[in-house]
């Protein structure tokens, strides 16, 4: 049975914008050993501003259109920055042959032409010899009827709530703060560091996220669980995977929210740190 000051500890954590979907699950927070992160949406705003434009044998403004185009009905964070930066509206009747991989990019006749954007991954499936020099930020690579076309580097920032809530989890004594990501090394690591987490894996497809979640469920105690923590666009299996599966629901898809034994419902990661207090005092009161 369920002790009553469950109820109560599911509704204070509702009332704190956290929503719980069973008892267990409040329980389980408070035996929380390893707490692992998505990147692009939860540690960081999810929103992408384009920073450079780098077209090769085409105009700045013939290759964010075309890349706007091909993303067009894209729901990933970073097409939506692509679209706001082009700012017009689409024409849909311009697009055909739409499809999206995920961890790759998208491709999409526009106008005829076959255009292809996403990251190296996808320029490399294709076949497309692509820059190779150090850029900050994360690149999107396009393609034309299999030509190079040039890159466009957007970034996203770090959010504001995101080192106090890396601060609260080591004073809630979690013995590891991970984050995984499919964005590209260089930009996992640098927003890793600058939250000083403990494990930063880059460069991950989304079954490549739950293969890394097996390896460090081997890292923790039997009694310890695993929380994961995501914005859901791709995340679904990983946050079906974990002990305890956290979508942010400020910006998260429907698809993360089901998939998920709590949501939050700001987009606030610091929010998981007040679940677990939440979760120790209902534990004590229940004992
Ligand atoms: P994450 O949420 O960890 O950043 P995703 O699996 O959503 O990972 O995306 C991983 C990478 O795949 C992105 O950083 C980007 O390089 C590429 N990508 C995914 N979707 C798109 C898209 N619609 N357009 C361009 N690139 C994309
Ligand atoms: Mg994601």
């Amino acid at each position: 049975s369920i002790p009553l000051s469950f109820f109560g500890g599911i509704g204070g954590a509702s009332r704190s914008g956290i929503l719980v979907k069973g008892s267990n699950y409040l329980e389980a927070l408070a035996q929380t050993e390893i707490v692992v992160f998505d990147k692009t949406g939860t540690l960081t705003k999810g929103v992408f501003n384009v920073q450079e434009i780098h077209p090769e044998n085409i105009s700045k403004e013939e290759l964010l259109e075309l890349t706007a185009y091909a993303e067009s009905y894209s729901n990933h964070p970073i097409s939506h920055s692509l679209k706001r930066t082009y700012g017009k509206d689409i024409d849909n009747e311009r697009i055909t042959n739409v499809e999206e991989t995920a961890g790759h990019g998208v491709t999409a006749t526009v106008d005829g032409k076959k255009v292809m954007a996403g990251n190296i991954r996808l320029m490399e499936k294709m076949g497309i010899p692509y820059f190779k020099g150090e850029v900050v930020g994360t690149v999107v690579h396009v393609a034309v009827d299999n030509e190079y076309a040039g890159y466009i580097v957007i970034a996203d920032e770090v959010k504001a709530d995101s080192a106090q809530a890396i601060r609260e989890l080591k004073a809630a004594n979690i013995k590891q703060i991970v984050m995984l990501t499919g964005d590209a090394q260089n930009v996992g690591t640098k927003v890793g560091k600058e939250l000083g987490l403990d494990k930063i894996y880059a460069e991950l497809l989304p079954a490549d996220k739950v293969e890394k979640l097996e390896e460090l469920f081997a890292q923790k105690s039997a009694k310890g669980k695993l929380a994961f923590v995501g914005d859901g666009i791709n995340d679904a299996p990983v946050l079906a995977r974990a002990d305890i599966g956290i979508a942010m629901g400020g910006l998260g898809s429907d698809a993360a929210i089901e998939a998920a034994d709590i949501v939050i419902m700001t987009d606030e990661p610091s929010k998981i740190a007040t679940a677990m207090k939440i979760s120790q005092k209902t534990l004590r009161i229940a004992r």
